[in-house]
């Protein structure tokens, strides 16, 4: 099973991907609203694997110590991040909010890595460009790409934040995502889900140079 539900003020997709034979969950990408999160795998009796953060953008990140807490489950986060998750007081600023209370993650998320569960195993992208350390998480037997904000419906993540690159962004872009089958869901970082085709066919930053 697959949920998906915005949490915090900037409605960052939060995911929960269980396997409810097994009873077990990861959680992507919980930036905010732990306390629903926590009911649901709950609810889904799913217990909590692993905690796997595409970027350390406040939206993001947020809620991941939190959850970490209560439910003991190791968090993930390419190490290339690190410098924006130790400026959270500045991003919360950005955002007039409090700055949630952050820790080192538990592993680096490498490109090439297998995380995730045995049933649905990810592949780790480093994609850098909305920041250093922004990741895409690839599960090919649901053919779905979490895309972080690498890459939205219709448009690319912001690149004019500390850590970004518009070269990076759109060269990670070209080199990484366009290789996948026009059938793949892209599950982007914020709205809705789209398919790589229909990126390849329309995106404007998706055409060739
Ligand atoms: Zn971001």
């Amino acid at each position: 099973m697959r949920e998906t539900f915005p949490v915090g003020p900037l409605a960052c997709n939060c995911s929960i991907l269980g396997d409810e034979e097994a009873h077990e969950a990861i959680v992507i990408d919980p930036g905010d609203d732990v306390s629903h999160i926590h009911k649901r795998l709950a609810e889904l009796g799913l217990e909590l694997k692993q905690i796997l953060i595409t970027h350390a953008h406040i939206d993001h990140v947020g809620g991941a110590l939190k959850l970490k807490r209560l439910t003991g489950a190791p968090i993930f986060l390419n190490e290339n991040d690190l410098p924006l998750l130790k400026m959270m007081p500045a991003q919360a600023a950005w955002l007039g909010v409090h700055a949630p209370e952050t820790a080192p993650p538990d592993e680096s998320l490498t490109d090439g890595q297998i995380v995730g569960l045995a049933r649905y195993p990810m592949n780790v992208m480093h994609t850098p460009g909305h920041t250093q350390g922004s990741v895409c998480l690839h599960i090919a037997p649901l053919k779905l790409l979490i895309a972080g904000d690498t890459l939205f419906a219709g448009s690319i993540g912001r690149t004019d934040l500390p850590g970004g690159n518009f070269d990076q962004i759109i060269d990670s872009i070209h080199t990484r995502l366009l290789p996948l089958a026009d059938e793949t869901m892209v599950l982007p970082g914020h709205g809705p889900m789209t398919t790589m085709g229909e990126e390849r066919k329309s995106n404007p930053f998706l055409q060739p140079k």
